[in-house]
């Protein structure tokens, strides 16, 4: 099932599935029990928000191998943790805002984990059991301030840094699946998700060791090779086979 959240005629964000090229409202949450209503209105009329609102977006840094490599930077003996704020999520559709402060503002193309439990303590098995389904993120990053700063919050955290979207897919197989980036159409980012370093259900294990894990909480598993350049006028378009493509627009910010 392909889960949205949508601004409803009241301006009140909703949930909602999707079938086609229809939708439908969920009637309750897609964390506890929920009833579809039937998919009668066509999904290019809705505004779509991110699928969820998480707590906290927790990301993985160099979970690739080809990707530490362009960076000259080691691979991790065990995965390297850090968090973007829920301010920095955007929708598919809405403008990243490349900000004043940062002359290299870049791409990387990333499979997201939706929690669907509240978990902590998890087992690779329990891990599987807690995913509620899996969208497709950018991982939007400033890269000269990330190097700059030395950690990672200022150039991860911008708002508008992490496009999310268009929806949860619940049924796709994360063991290989094709996650590609274009920019204006010229491929940037191709890899498969068999080449992680840590296979999904052994992150989600790992940072629910340290951090309660809530339902609608987001995991960003890293991203392979071929990160680049985003510029003002560019048009971002992020996707993972089986789920379907993430758009977004990238605009420069006028300082304040
Ligand atoms: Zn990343």
């Amino acid at each position: 099932m392909k889960i949205i959240r949508y601004l409803d005629e009241s301006e009140n964000a909703q949930f909602g599935w999707v079938h086609e090229d229809r939708a439908g409202l969920i009637e309750g949450s897609p964390f506890q029990a929920f009833r579809r209503a039937a998919a009668e209105f066509p999904l290019s009329d809705l505004h779509l928000l991110p699928p969820v609102a998480p707590s906290k977006i927790i990301c993985v840094g160099r979970n690739y191998a080809a990707h530490a490599q362009e960076h000259e930077a080691e691979i991790p003996d065990l995965p390297l943790l850090f968090l973007k704020p829920p301010s920095s999520l955007i929708g598919t559709g809405e403008t990243i805002l490349l900000p004043p402060q940062s002359q290299r503002v870049e791409h990387e193309a990333e499979l997201a984990v939706v929690i669907g439990k509240r978990s902590r303590w998890l087992d690779t098995e329990g891990a599987k059991d807690a995913v509620l389904g899996y969208t497709i993120a950018n991982d939007v990053t400033a890269r000269d301030l990330q190097r700059r700063d030395g950690q990672w919050t200022r150039g991860k955290g911008f708002d508008t840094f992490c496009p999310l979207g268009p929806w949860i897919e619940t049924e796709l197989d994360p063991a290989d699946a094709v996650i590609t980036c274009m920019v204006n159409g010229e491929l940037r980012q191709m890899g498969s998700t068999r080449d992680m370093v840590f296979p999904v259900r052994q992150l989600v294990a790992y940072a629910s060791s340290v951090m309660t894990l809530e339902p609608g909480d987001v995991l960003l598993t890293g991203t392979p090779a071929g990160v680049g350049l985003l510029n003002d006028g560019d048009e971002l378009v992020t996707s993972i086979e089986g789920i379907g493509e993430l758009r977004n627009p990238v605009r420069a910010e006028q300082p304040h």
